[in-house]
């Protein structure tokens, strides 16, 4: 592999199920690769169990050809919601609160006190949210909180029902598209119910004896994400549990299996199934059963996906990411190797 002149080229290679390896920094092509577990770096998850017994997994994009992440091109999408004090919260929550501490024409500087609840706004769910003793948010170990994008789409199933529950068929239609989901994906399902956010009840969905409408996982894909060495899975709706349910089956399934969740996700219509690399950075709060979390996807400009980024040769040094309206809200593209990551459009 060599470094493009004047960018830096990561070679970004999806550990399958069966040969999950940390990503290891090679200095020498200055690239991020599966090339070996880095040291210190924790064992992978227990391998699928059944299904992979079977041999009737496709084979993992990893094993056919590492897709290639040029970060001068990638554009990055900001998959988080700004915190506000009106955003929509699961019912029980207070709002985010913000007070003002300074300010740069009485002290000098501006700062300010805030306060909100672990479980608002794009946030994790911590193991320990549902189990007892379980890992808490600052445990959750660096290596599971960047992963391969595996967008599962599900709007239009939730067009036709809100209480539409992601059901093992609907993963295994991504895998047969893209290759085997293992420990080193992200899984984030867009079901479409992002674009209700800004309408809190809209969003809560909530019928005439107050039970929430809108989608989630069932308990049934929860166990397969995790027999497929899944850590991550995400949803842009108020929980992974569908809206009616009041026993969390599906939170005690997934987290009480060693996972984690990230809900209230922002912008997964700007995402391709397959090919972006996602980073996932809650507050590292001692002792929290989840935090509030900044959630960033790194997309090749090439907008490469699943099956055609097999292979495909890395965007030409200085070819420029899509333009004009591609760039929808929250994403810009990175620019040359020492500028800033441009922040998300909202703000
Ligand atoms: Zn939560």
């Amino acid at each position: 592999m060599q470094k493009a002149h004047g960018t830096g080229v990561v070679s970004f290679l999806q550990a399958g199920a069966r040969g999950a390896a940390a990503y290891a920094l090679c200095p020498a092509a200055l690239a991020l690769s599966a090339c070996a577990p880095a040291a210190g770096s924790p064992p992978a998850a227990a391998p699928p169990s059944s299904a992979q017994a079977e041999g009737a997994a496709p084979p993992s994009a990893a094993q056919a050809a590492p897709a290639l992440l040029d970060i001068a091109t990638a554009r990055v999408v900001d998959l988080t919601h700004p915190i506000t004090p009106e955003m929509p919260l699961y019912p029980g929550n207070k709002p985010y609160a913000s007070e003002t501490l300074s300010t740069v024409e009485k002290d000098a500087y501006y700062s300010s006190r805030f306060s909100m609840d672990e479980h608002a706004g794009t946030h994790v769910d911590a193991s320990a949210h549902f189990k007892a003793g379980a890992p808490t948010v600052e445990q959750i170990a660096p290596e599971q909180l960047v992963g391969s994008a595996a967008v599962v789409d599900v709007t239009a199933k939730v067009a036709a029902s809100p209480d539409h529950q992601v059901t093992v068929d609907d993963l295994r239609g991504w895998e047969a598209r893209h290759g085997a989901l293992g420990a080193r994906h992200i899984v984030l399902i867009r079901t479409g119910w992002g674009a209700r956010w800004s309408d809190p009840a809209k969003y809560l969905n909530q019928d005439a004896q107050g039970v929430m409408h809108f989608p989630g996982v069932s308990v049934e894909a929860s166990r397969y994400l995790r027999e497929r060495g899944v850590r991550c899975v995400g949803i842009d709706t108020l929980s992974t549990d569908p809206g009616p349910s009041q026993s969390f089956d599906q939170h005690k399934a997934f987290l009480g299996a060693g996972g984690y969740h990230i809900e209230n996700l922002a912008n997964l219509e700007q995402l391709p199934e397959a090919g972006a690399v996602v980073v996932v950075a809650p507050l590292p709060l001692t002792r929290g059963s989840g935090a509030p979390a900044r959630v960033l996807a790194l997309v090749p400009a090439s907008g490469v996906a699943g099956k055609s980024a097999r292979g495909r040769a890395p965007a030409a040094p200085g070819a420029r990411a899509p333009a004009g309206g591609e760039r929808a809200h929250g994403t810009r593209p990175l620019a040359t190797r020492g500028s800033r990551v441009a922040r998300g459009g909202r703000r």
